[in-house]
């Protein structure tokens, strides 16, 4: 059965995120850094045409079938190093380190090859808009920084977060009325978490 958003089916370049979803279309965001699973240590980028599947199932990348498509190696190396681009984004939802000239880096390269432009939509928006479809995966990570920006906007970004293992380092999204969660599941990376600090402890007190 397909896991579901809220009662909507979940769209097939989310169904590895399971649990702690963002809304939409944020959850693309959190989809995109969670390719890669640290725990697990799975990563959907690891194999270039489960790669080059996920980016165009995710809109993030769909070359035109009418023309040849040699950037895909230089393509799926930008995947990957922006990808931690935007966790380290996140992580500044809880007040890391501020971000370094390397972590933004990857992004900078995406935005020298800027193609947005501005829309006036039939309800009276102005709205930046990114090149559409996205034939190059700069143009799916303008969109996807887009979307960043909306959610800053909106207040909805401080709730995508970094589980606090640092062996995880999962994009999940926090519900909680208190805005406190900071395990992208207690049972596992909380106590996990917990346990070492206790051991440390007790290592320290012997
Ligand atoms: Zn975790």
């Amino acid at each position: 059965m397909a896991a579901t958003l809220n009662g909507m089916t979940l769209p097939s370049w989310a169904s590895h995120v399971e649990d702690k979803l963002a809304p939409m279309p944020l959850l693309l965001v959190q989809a995109f850094v969670d390719t890669l699973d640290q725990d697990l240590g799975t990563d959907i980028f690891a194999q270039p045409d489960q790669a080059r599947a996920w980016l165009a199932e995710a809109g993030l990348r769909i070359p035109d079938p009418d023309r040849p498509d040699p950037g895909f190696t230089d393509d799926l190396r930008l995947a990957r190093e922006a990808r931690e681009s935007i966790r380290a984004l996140i992580g500044r939802t809880t007040g890391s380190e501020p971000l370094t000239a390397d972590d933004l880096a990857p992004l900078e390269q995406v935005l020298d090859q800027d193609q947005l432009r501005l829309d006036v939509a039939v309800d009276g928006q102005v709205r930046l808009r990114p090149a559409l479809p996205a034939r190059t995966l700069a143009d799916g990570l303008l969109a996807l920084l887009l979307i960043i920006r909306d959610a800053q906007a909106d207040g909805s970004w401080d709730r995508l977060k970094l589980c606090g293992n640092p062996d995880c380092r999962w994009a999940f999204y926090d519900r909680s009325h208190s805005r406190r969660g900071a395990w992208c599941d207690m049972a596992t990376c909380g106590n996990r978490l917990k346990n070492r600090n206790l051991r440390a402890r007790r290592a320290q007190a012997g």
